[in-house]
């Protein structure tokens, strides 16, 4: 069975906006401003092809 072309079997990207993703402030950081993480951002995803384990892990070419 021939592979989708240009797309790698199994991990792809999700863009994370703004209105999706709440971030948690943290009170130790306040004075940093708080927010650890930022949308938008970008998620490699993963999908295991024989146990369908789902991974997130961040894109580094967000931001
Ligand atoms: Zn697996």
């Amino acid at each position: 069975m021939p592979a989708m072309p240009g797309v790698h079997a199994g991990d792809g990207q999700q863009i994370v906006t703004a209105e999706q993703f709440q971030p948690r402030v943290s009170k130790l950081l306040a004075s940093k401003g708080g927010k650890v993480l930022e949308a938008p951002f970008a998620l490699t995803v993963y999908l295991c092809p024989s146990c369908f384990a789902v991974q997130h892990a961040l894109s580094k070419a967000a931001g």
